[in-house]
């Protein structure tokens, strides 16, 4: 008794807890914190590392470390008062981190804005803004004898409906505080956060009315809204898969839910954006690569305290914290830039469904093109599909056409036969979209004397000439060199450019069509906001015009006056050696076909190619996407490629090529896949395709099984020691789980 009590007595020193770090390492780290502090954990704390310090998360408070109580150091500072991450951010993290094999410290910071993965304090600047209840002139004006002090702030207020801020209030009365207090408590005047960051828009009140098609599916989907379960929405382009994402959304809104609402590529989206406000007012935001650190945060933190239901945002918007999410929906699901390919690799889509079951809350995918991995889940009854086969204006997606270019001579790429195509078009005022996913002006630059080429020195590739700034870029690395006058190599005074980009594209029609504006949208001609935001209001004008551009505009957008797509470049793709390339071929002409023709005016969609007879291209002119995927699925399951097996890769990278594949023949070594299984193919190491990038060499070890759980199994036993060899600078090395490509 007496010792107990003793114990008691005794003031905690420090206590122990462990932390990640934002390393890429496979170990938390035991720190001590001050005794009197409660110990939350996902709290940001900086902490002492190395010579130096970091930030570290604390992950939960432990009896006892395996370290020597004189080795361990405390805590530096404390960055927040309560947790930044969630409980259940945490668990996700977790799950994340041992499902995807990825550094837990990494994970967790990744799930958080920019903005406060350093030390920066969490406190935004938010503003509140005082309004009148009601502005009721009789109990207003009885306050005038009463309290002329509160009498003279609602006068303030009355004349200001938009409401006012301290700094406002404080010109009225410099000792405002307790008098607003009094009339909160009265209850004639209010506050709410001053809503910056979204513009309110004008309310539309006119939603259209559901087609059957959508009334059937919205009905059989208002049923099953409650608890987990992933819906695949599988609708033709422009058949109004968005109109029933709003509809659903608006469901779970006047529940008191909230809703992440996920897009590929924000960009084109503009008018989603609109869509969405018109729809909802001010109780959304966004968050996407377009805005700044600080906006981020802003999103993801009003979203967080529940101040908006809507998170409507690209693919690291997943993991915004909500007290009330009752609904994920991944718009456009099978996009390739929900894979996050580098640093923590995980797939947004997977991760969210993994969110929802944890949540037990639906998730809705959506898509004109579903990703085969879905359409075999469908098939597998693991998910519900519903098809959206019509599209509610006037006119199906025009079926597409080949133009085979065979030996006929073509004008800056283009055929005569598509110039004719074109001509109509024009001449009927429709506007014309030319898909090139090439950006700059020419991808060869070469010597015809010696067969020099402008290749970057860090990488195996060759430079694209980009004409209107003179210059050599590397589309991989960034590099970046003047044109040469002369051959470099032999002196040779011609120095030729090969093939057509989206810039040599632009130029040649704008000089062909100089009656008509030609836009080009791609990364280097959209660059700003306001340069692409031009660009969409000419195509909103529903004016023709001829729009060219890359993967950018493949997708996502519904301007009315388009009634010509042409893909100009299929070719590349039908020779790749990506066990993947059919399926985004498919998915790729599928989406861009389907933007001409949503207006009021029939679409047309040609593709030019100079192997019409390819069997892939023949299916697409014959069938449409799903009976091209449930071929494609067919093929994949004869190979034993994903969905039905699954690929984890491993990947080197040095200064040169050998110590890269040694590394992987260590790790190879370690998993003895051979000694212990059968049925998991190990194909490596070996160089990888593209094998020198930004001045390093890469390798890759690839695992591939149709057993997960034996995969599962080699990875748990072999990656405690794997995760124990060094990364550092000489020889850097990750794990890529349920790989995209082999
Ligand atoms: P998706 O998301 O499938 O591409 P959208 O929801 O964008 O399709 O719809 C395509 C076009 O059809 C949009 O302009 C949209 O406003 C319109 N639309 C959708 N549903 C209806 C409807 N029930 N009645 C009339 N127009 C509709
Ligand atoms: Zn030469
Ligand atoms: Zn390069």
């Amino acid at each position: 008794m007496i010792q107990l009590s003793a114990r008691v007595h005794r003031v905690p020193q420090s206590r122990l807890a462990t932390f990640a770090i934002a390393l890429p390492l496979y170990r938390v780290f035991d720190y001590a914190v001050d005794g009197a502090d409660e110990l939350k954990p996902g709290a940001r704390y900086r902490v002492p590392f190395a010579n130096g310090a970091r930030t570290g998360i604390l992950l939960e408070p432990v009896e006892s470390s395996s370290l020597d109580p004189s080795r361990i150091k405390a805590v530096l500072e404390k960055l927040d008062d309560g947790p930044v991450i969630d409980a259940h951010m945490l668990e996700l993290s977790r799950w994340l981190a041992e499902y995807y094999l990825q550094p837990l410290g990494e994970v967790l910071f990744q799930c958080l804005p920019g903005y406060l993965r350093g030390a920066r304090a969490h406190q935004p600047t938010r503003v509140k803004r005082y309004f009148l209840v009601d502005p009721d002139r009789e109990r207003i004006d009885a306050l005038e004898k009463r309290s002329p002090r509160q009498f003279e702030l609602c006068r303030a207020l009355l004349q200001n409906p938009a409401g006012l801020t301290a700094a406002g209030l404080k010109q009225v009365n410099p000792n405002w505080h307790g008098v607003v207090r009094a009339l909160i408590e009265r209850q004639l005047v209010r506050w709410d956060w001053l809503q910056a960051d979204t513009p309110e828009l004008p309310r539309r009140t006119d939603r259209p009315t559901p087609s059957t098609e959508q009334a059937g599916i919205l009905n059989e989907l208002e049923s099953r809204m409650e608890g987990f379960a992933v819906h695949l929405l599988d609708g033709i382009t422009g058949s109004g898969k968005t109109e029933i994402y709003l509809r659903l959304i608006e469901q779970k809104l006047a529940l008191g839910r909230q809703v992440i609402y996920l897009v590929p590529e924000i960009g084109l989206t503009n008018q989603l954006v609109e869509r969405v406000g018109q729809r909802f007012g001010a109780c959304f935001v966004t968050s996407h690569s377009g805005l700044t650190e600080l906006q981020r945060y802003r999103a993801w933190d009003r979203f967080r305290r529940g101040e908006v239901n809507i998170m409507l945002g690209t693919r690291s918007s997943l993991f915004s914290q909500a007290d009330r999410l009752g609904l994920i929906i991944i718009d456009e699901e099978h996009d390739h830039s929900y894979r996050q390919e580098d640093g923590v690799r995980y797939h947004a889509r997977d991760v969210a469904i993994k969110r929802a079951q944890m949540l037990d809350i639906p998730i809705l995918l959506g898509s004109a093109t579903p990703s085969l991995e879905s359409i075999n889940n469908c098939a597998r009854d693991t998910y519900y599909r519903y098809c959206l086969d019509q599209r509610p204006t006037r006119f199906a997606p025009p079926a597409m056409q080949l133009i085979d270019t065979g030996d006929s001579k073509l004008t800056f790429g283009i055929s005569a036969r598509i110039f004719a195509t074109i001509d109509k078009h024009l001449e009927r005022h429709g506007q014309v979209l030319l898909y090139l996913n090439r950006r700059g002006f020419a991808p060869v630059v070469m010597c015809h004397e010696c067969a020099w080429q402008a290749l970057c020195p860090q990488c195996d590739a060759r430079l694209t000439l980009h004409q209107s700034v003179q210059s050599l870029q590397c589309h991989h690395c960034g590099y970046c060199s003047g044109v040469p006058r002369c051959c470099p190599q032999c002196g040779n005074d011609e120095v030729r450019h090969y093939g057509i980009g989206t810039e040599q594209l632009e130029h040649g029609l704008a000089a062909r069509y100089p009656q008509f504006p030609v836009l080009r949208i791609d990364r280097d001609a959209a660059g700003s906001r306001e340069a692409l935001r031009s660009r969409l209001e000419q195509l909103q004008s529903g004016d023709p015009c001829i729009l060219i551009g890359t993967q950018m505009i493949a997708k996502g957008h519904d301007y009315p006056a388009i009634t010509l797509s042409v893909i100009l470049d299929a070719d590349q793709a039908l020779f790749s050696a990506s066990y993947r390339a059919s399926e985004r071929l498919a998915q790729t002409l599928f989406q861009v076909a389907g933007r001409a023709g949503r207006g009021d005016r029939e679409g047309e969609s040609l593709v030019q190619t100079r192997f019409p007879s390819h069997p892939l291209l023949q299916a697409l002119m014959r069938d449409d996407y799903r009976g091209i995927a449930e071929r494609l699925l067919q093929e994949r399951r004869e190979l034993g490629f994903p969905p039905f097996a699954r690929v984890v890769m491993f990947r080197a990278d040095a200064l040169e090529l050998d110590p890269a594949l040694q590394k992987l023949e260590q790790i190879k070594t370690l998993l003895q896949v051979a000694e212990r299984f059968t049925g998991i193919s190990c194909i490596g190491p070996m160089p990888a395709l593209m094998t020198r990038r930004i001045g390093r060499y890469r390798a890759q070890l690839c695992l591939l099984s149709a057993d997960y759980q034996a995969l599962r199994a080699v990875l748990h036993d072999a990656m405690p020691q794997i995760q124990e060899l060094p990364s550092g600078s000489r020889v850097n090395w990750t794990i890529d789980v349920d790989a995209y490509d082999l």
